[in-house]
């Protein structure tokens, strides 16, 4: 009722224009805000009539940069938005977008040559385009988003066998530049040369049961990353690309009985790898001494010792090569450690440290996988490990990960997030069985040296060098063996497992 009734006193005010073209109600601004600069950067003046704001095509077209062409005889004018042809006719409330016709309630007004459209009715028809753009009559304010997203939407729905996600981008997606990848629930698609708004502008449409959860994150200067947390299985999935609509369709087969059984096997088969190289990361090194403990004990030196023996011990008791990400005391990045490990084919990664806490009293070891820390201990200690990137020259490879994204990213880079919670919970057992300490058991939590090994990775805190007793511990030879031992037994258990499977 209340819509029949603006319309109408919109057809008296727009008469009242046609009819007496020297009648204009009082004039207005409104500002176009950049979303990505976050400021204003041009103001358009909007008559105000029949509660409608008016402004003229031209200026709206000059603010947001699109093309535009008018033809006075056919009193027509012409936007050219990226890919898109929008017509608007003198009078008529008939705008042709491409091919189509659609109806706005209210006609386009026509005054001394100057074409102008209602923003009310306007702009929603460009965001049906995709195209960046929305209007807040209270704010009176034009949000433009920035032009660097290629990615605006997805709308995911059900099917009968499936789940269907349609990503709809800016520019067009070649299909080698887009990967896909599964990990604990997680489903990922990653664009190369993608650009999407984390800010909320990415528009989410999901009306799928199977995925109950969409983060849009942009992982890097070329490559944004959609996430997608489901429940169920997903046993096949399927990229293809919709070139007209300039859409990224994914398929996703969940729903189908029939190829369970088979499916197991592809899982074990691919679970079923060798186990012939192992690295052993001994944190720290050269100008970073680690944690110091009280008697001036440096983690550093500990850590190299324990990982020594292992190595030492893996040789003599599993048929696999072992190699060590530094052979001496020296200053070894981060990165450069599951780098290392990659490009020798590591099958396993395992990092080995020491604890420190302000709590003198605190003592134990534990041992971590990658994951969101769930505990603020757990998040503590990360952030511990983490800072020695402050001894690295270029901190900038670790700028783009942050928290959330980190851990997600990771995640998904780690596509052995089960095989390395397993391989936590194996070596913790022995660690328990073998070592006189306090187990502070398995936890997650976000470490960047475990980041990026395509591998099951763990990171062993072998105890407190802050603590007195663990700090005597941690020194002797004997209990370094043990630790040693203790850690090659998690990981001889853990080859036996995963390779007989
Ligand atoms: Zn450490």
């Amino acid at each position: 009722m209340f819509y029949i009734k603006r319309v109408t006193t919109a057809f008296l005010w727009t008469s009242l224009l046609f009819f007496f073209p020297n009648f204009l109600p009082a004039a207005d601004y409104i500002s176009v805000v950049d979303k990505g600069k976050g400021a204003s950067i041009a103001t358009i003046k909007t008559i105000e009539a029949g509660r409608y704001h008016y402004v003229s095509v031209e200026e709206l077209a000059r603010a947001l940069s699109f093309q535009v062409h008018s033809d006075s005889r056919k009193k027509q004018i012409e936007l050219q938005l990226l890919d898109n042809t929008v017509r608007l006719t003198a009078f008529s409330p008939f705008i042709k977008i491409n091919s189509r016709l659609v109806q706005i309630p209210i006609s386009v007004l026509y005054r001394n040559g100057t074409f102008y459209i209602p923003l009310e009715f306007f702009i929603p028809l460009l965001s049906d385009l995709s195209l960046p753009v929305e209007y807040s009559r209270e704010h009176r304010e034009i949000y433009f988003g920035s032009r660097n997203e290629n990615l605006v939407s997805v709308e995911i729905i059900d099917l009968d066998n499936g789940t269907l996600a349609r990503i709809q981008g800016q520019t067009l997606f070649k299909r080698s530049n887009i990967f896909t990848s599964d990990s604990n629930d997680w489903f990922y698609i990653d664009f190369y040369g993608g650009k999407v708004d984390t800010s909320g502008t990415f528009d989410i449409v999901n009306k799928s049961n199977f995925i109950y959860n969409v983060i849009p994150i942009q992982l890097s200067e070329e490559t944004c990353r959609l996430s997608f947390q489901y429940r169920g299985r997903i046993k096949e999935r399927q990229v293809s690309i919709d070139e007209k609509q300039r859409q990224v369709i994914i398929s996703l087969r969940t729903r189908e009985k029939i190829s369970d059984s088979l499916l197991d096997e592809l899982e074990k088969e691919r679970q079923k790898w060798e186990i012939d190289t192992i690295v052993i990361d001994p944190g720290h090194g050269g100008k970073d001494p680690g944690a110091i403990g009280r008697a001036g004990t440096y983690e550093k030196y500990i850590v190299f010792e324990i990982a020594r023996e292992l190595k030492k011990q893996l040789q003599r008791n599993l048929n696999a090569k072992v190699i060590l990400t530094r052979d001496r005391d020296r200053f070894v990045p981060l990165r450069q450690r599951t780098k290392f490990a990659n490009e020798m084919g590591g099958k396993l990664f395992v990092s080995i440290h020491a604890d420190a806490n302000r709590v003198r009293s605190v003592n134990g070891f534990t041992v971590y996988f990658m994951g969101p820390a769930k505990t603020e201990q757990a998040r503590e200690v990360a952030q511990f490990e983490n800072s020695v990137i402050r001894f690295e020259e270029s901190q900038d490879p670790y700028a783009s990960i942050s928290d959330l994204s980190f851990i997600l990213g990771a995640n998904a880079q780690n596509a052995y997030n089960k095989e390395s919670q397993d391989l936590a919970a194996l070596i913790e057992r022995e660690l328990s069985l073998h070592c006189d300490m306090k187990s502070h058991g398995v936890r997650q939590a976000g470490f960047y040296v475990l980041h990026g090994a395509s591998m099951p990775n763990v990171l062993i805190e072998t105890g407190y060098i802050s603590n007195y007793r663990d700090e005597r511990k941690l020194q002797e030879k004997n209990y370094q063996k043990n630790i040693a031992l203790a850690i090659c037994n998690g990981i001889l258990h853990f080859k036996r497992r995963y390779e007989s499977l």
